[in-house]
């Protein structure tokens, strides 16, 4: 049961990022399971405290003066198979557990989700996805910790968009996943499992080792632009999809640094943490990239990582 006293003050979300950056949590308070997390979450909005859910933090960047309000780490676990393919996960459960559970009961449909970090409520905020599906599909309904009450609705709640949600506006309603509920197709379990061990051999080929937050920014969607770039692959033009991390390559940026801050290498939207760098330091290097992609190509890239906090000091590279 959720207990104001609880809660701790000034602690550091470093180490809960996957970018290993960031300073502290004004308040802080661990939920273990999905009562404890209604609980903080509705005291919280019941007194006006501005709210963070942190599931894998493997999509964000705290700033280094810290988040304001109160940061609930979701480390609830629970996950329940009913009938006809109905599963009910805790938001906090990793995704990779959700695939491996439902994989072993039959149920087909998150393949793709092999080798994405972070928790099932994390996945929904951003419509994480891959090989051309992504989380949303497959929803039934979501229960969540709003205006002061829990409550399933629909998943016409989320206004789910290419790896985007309402929960990613700046204006987001102050609501917390609590219950995902899914309904999965029955399949079968060896192609299933080939699947989903050849998308991890592609994903292991591309993503760099180092603290990283995966793809930082978003693919761009321009026929035009797709169409003007010679090299660009005929699929990619066709689609008019624009890689980030070939606009960026493209602008010679691969292997740049901002203090420990450095732009990958191997892939070119991975911003790496190469050696202890601050979210600062982090923050400058992508906006980097971004000005250079919109002064050669006019476009503006988007974020895909979600800053956290108090950015107000925040001054970009010089
Ligand atoms: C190596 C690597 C590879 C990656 N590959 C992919 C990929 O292939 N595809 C892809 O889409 N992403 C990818 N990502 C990005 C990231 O893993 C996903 O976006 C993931 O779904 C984020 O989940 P999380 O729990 O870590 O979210 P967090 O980073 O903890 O949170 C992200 C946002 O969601 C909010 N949030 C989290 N949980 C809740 C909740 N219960 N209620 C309300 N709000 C909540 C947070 O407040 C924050 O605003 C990758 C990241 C890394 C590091």
């Amino acid at each position: 049961m959720f207990d104001p006293s609880e809660l701790t003050r000034k602690k550091s979300l470093r180490l809960f990022t996957s970018l290993k950056a960031g300073g502290p949590a004004e308040l802080f308070y661990q939920a273990r399971t999905v009562d404890d997390l209604a609980e903080a979450s509705i005291y919280a909005q019941q007194n006006d405290i501005p709210t963070t859910i942190l599931g894998g933090g493997s999509n964000i960047l705290p700033s280094d003066q810290g988040v304001p309000g109160l940061v609930i780490l979701n480390s609830t676990k629970a996950i329940e198979f009913q009938e006809g393919g109905v599963v009910i996960s805790d938001s906090g459960v990793v995704l990779q557990e959700l695939f491996l559970k439902t994989l072993q009961a039959n149920l087909a449909g998150l393949e793709y989700c092999v080798g994405i970090p972070g928790s099932v409520g994390g996945a929904l905020v951003s419509n994480a996805g891959a090989y051309r599906s992504n989380i949303s599909e497959f929803l039934n309904e979501i229960e969540i910790a709003y205006q002061g009450k829990r409550e399933w609705v629909s998943p016409d709640f989320m206004q789910f968009s290419y790896r985007d949600s309402i929960l990613r506006k700046s204006d987001a309603p102050q609501a917390t996943l609590l219950r995902i509920k899914f309904k999965l197709p029955t399949g079968d379990p060896k192609s299933m499992y080939d699947e989903a061990r050849e998308y991890q051999r592609q994903r292991i080929s591309k993503q760099p080792p180092s603290a990283s937050a995966g793809s930082f920014f978003k693919n761009v969607y321009d026929k035009s632009l797709a169409e003007s770039l010679t090299n660009l692959p005929e699929n990619l033009k066709s689609a008019g999809v624009v890689p980030a991390g070939y606009l960026i390559e493209s602008c010679g940026l691969k292997g740049r640094r901002r203090g420990g801050a450095m732009i990958g290498a191997r892939h070119a939207n991975f911003l790496l943490n190469a050696a202890g760098a601050t979210a600062t330091e982090l923050r400058q290097l992508a906006n980097f990239a971004s000005d250079t992609v919109k002064k050669k190509y006019g476009v503006q890239l988007e974020e895909e990582v979600l800053y956290l906090g108090d950015w107000s000091r925040y001054l970009p590279m010089a």
